[in-house]
């Protein structure tokens, strides 16, 4: 697993995806399982595909499962929940 210095775990998200702004979220955190690792997400993006590992490790975009380049990054806390409050 990827983290930065601060200890965040890298995922990645495509170009419709890559800010904040376009990234649909919902007020209340629900469970969604990964398609990758079947591991069930703390998250608020009600249309989550991937947990974060496995958006790094398959290059996929966390949110709809699209392939993205290495570019395209996005910080994730390791212990929070998928998404931003
Ligand atoms: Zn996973
Ligand atoms: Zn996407």
């Amino acid at each position: 697993m990827t983290r930065g210095p601060d200890g965040r775990v890298r995922a990645l998200f495509c170009g419709r995806h890559d800010t904040s702004e376009k990234r649909t979220k919902v007020k209340e955190v629900t469970y969604k399982p990964c398609r990758g690792c079947r591991v069930r997400l703390r998250t608020n993006y009600p249309g989550l595909i991937y947990c974060p590992t496995c958006s790094l490790v398959q290059s996929k975009c966390l949110i709809c499962g699209d392939h993205v380049g290495p570019a395209v990054r996005g910080e994730m806390s390791s212990s929070a929940p998928v998404g931003e409050e």
